[in-house]
């Protein structure tokens, strides 16, 4: 062995005290860490030839590349849909990496089977099936892959053809109808081979809305004359947070013949409120599901699950069987004969640890806590003079702009603005046409305090210079 290694062996137990120390330092110091850095990064530097050991390289790290981390991990980070990482999720993802499982078999180790059970509790917090079952994967973009991949072979099927086998030429053109959906449908197409021009904007409803116009949607699939269609509804749209209906939705399904995918990646946490719950209404009649949970779980990156109503479609695409050793034995076969990975980090401890950690109750409290905060800073922008509520606030997303006509450089620089306060992170979109900026709050450790000072950057950073 190496004696730079042989050292850190015998060392370990130190090494971990002061990772444990910095990883303190860090958290105790995470409320006030800016929000947004600019990003400096270290001049580049050679390859070591000779390492440093864990505790070299750990100072190294601190020194000049921590101080460059944003405070995405913290309270009043609002850009995207960015959750945090709850204490249990952060314990579980360090002893992720102690055990260093590698979930894609089952071969030996408890590490599938408790992936499984987490599985089972997260169907039942969205208030899923048993019909559905579900499976590990880094994050939403790679769960609507994998629910259109299972949709595409659906497709197939009902044509007598096998897309995994002979390839989607085999299938034909196919499109996908949706709403408001987001840029991920894009890449999942192309990555499928439908091609991104394959996804179909249909039209919204009218008013101020995000959902799809399921009479329109009818006559899109209508005009497709029994052509291949997958159908992507939307609860929780990235802007406004607007929710498609989806029983209306899958009343079409008999007539027209097209698998529904429901993109609920942070949508589907409306489920945990009593006062939003009927917005996920109908998720069960999805043929499948993507939840993302290093959103508003607050799990650490990268975590989210799928879950399909066809596991053996699901392992048609991705089974990764010998010839000679045939098709996986169903139901539930290893993880990686249904997901794109073969070996798999055991991603799914962090779910497992704060659903014990905090039950249904303490993550039901974070959503509750981020849509009220999230309704508060609605409220209070709308009486700001220099801004301008877009939408209502639906759920957790606050999305505005300033007033008058704004360009999309007046919004940019807005943005910068806010950012370079250090005190929040808001990020720009444009909402039907106008340039705007958008507030979304999914953090566990976010409070009223922060909301207001949030709102104090905003309106202070956005106000106009006299
Ligand atoms: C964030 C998001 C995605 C993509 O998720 P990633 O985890 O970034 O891959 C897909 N759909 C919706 C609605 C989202 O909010």
């Amino acid at each position: 062995m190496h004696p730079t290694l042989a050292e850190d062996r015998a060392r370990l137990a130190e090494l971990l005290q002061s990772v444990h120390g910095l990883a303190s330092r860090e958290l105790a110091g995470l409320d006030d860490r800016p929000a947004w850095q600019p990003r400096l990064a270290p001049v580049p530097e050679p390859l070591p030839a000779e390492g440093s050991g864990a505790q070299g390289a750990l100072a190294r790290f601190a020194e000049q590349w921590a101080p460059g981390f944003s405070g995405s991990a913290g309270p009043r980070y609002l850009g995207f849909v960015t959750g945090g990482a709850t204490p249990a999720s952060i314990a579980a993802d360090w002893l992720t990496s102690v055990y260093d499982q590698n979930a894609g078999g089952g071969g030996g180790s408890s590490a599938a089977a408790l992936e499984r059970q987490t599985l089972t509790w997260l169907r039942e917090l969205f208030g899923l099936g048993a019909a559905h079952s579900g499976a590990f994967v880094t994050g939403s973009t790679m769960s609507n892959t994998v629910g259109l991949a299972v949709a595409r072979e659906w497709l197939g099927e009902q044509r007598n053809v096998s897309v995994s086998e002979d390839g989607t030429a085999a299938l034909g053109p196919v499109t996908v109808l949706s709403g408001a959906p987001h840029s991920s449908i894009g890449k999942a197409a192309s990555v499928l081979g439908f091609g991104r021009a394959a996804v179909r904007r249909t039209p919204l409803l009218p008013g101020n809305r995000e959902a799809v116009d399921v009479a329109a949607l009818a006559r899109e699939l209508e005009g497709l004359d029994g052509r291949p269609a997958i159908v992507v509804a939307n609860l929780g749209t990235v802007d406004t947070v607007d929710f498609d209906d989806l029983r209306a939705i899958a009343a079409l399904k008999d007539r027209y013949g097209f698998w529904l995918h429901a993109d609920a990646a942070f949508g589907a946490f409306a489920a945990l409120l009593p006062s939003h719950a009927h917005l996920t209404d109908g998720l069960d009649a999805a043929d499948s599901v993507c939840v993302d949970l290093h959103k508003w779980l607050n799990v650490p990156y990268d975590s989210a699950v799928v879950f399909t109503r066809r596991q053996d479609l699901q392992a048609r695409v991705f089974h990764n069987s010998s010839p000679y050793l045939g098709l996986p034995a169903l139901p539930d076969p290893d993880f990686l004969h249904l997901t794109p990975e073969n070996s798999r980090r055991l991603r799914a401890l962090t779910a497992w640890f704060s659903l014990v950690a905090y039950g249904r109750d303490g993550h039901r409290e974070i959503v509750a806590r981020n849509t009220a905060l999230a309704v508060g800073l609605g409220d209070a922008l709308a009486e700001v003079p220099h801004l301008r509520l877009l939408a209502p606030v639906r759920l957790n997303v606050v999305c505005f702009t300033l007033a008058g006509s704004p360009t999309p450089q007046a919004v940019q620089a807005a943005v910068q603005a806010v950012a370079a306060t250090g005190e929040a992170f808001v990020t720009p979109t444009s909402y039907r046409g106008v340039p705007a900026l958008r507030a979304a709050f999914s953090n566990w450790r976010t409070t009223r305090a922060d909301m207001e000072r949030a709102l104090a950057a905003i309106t202070e950073a956005t106000a106009p210079k006299m």
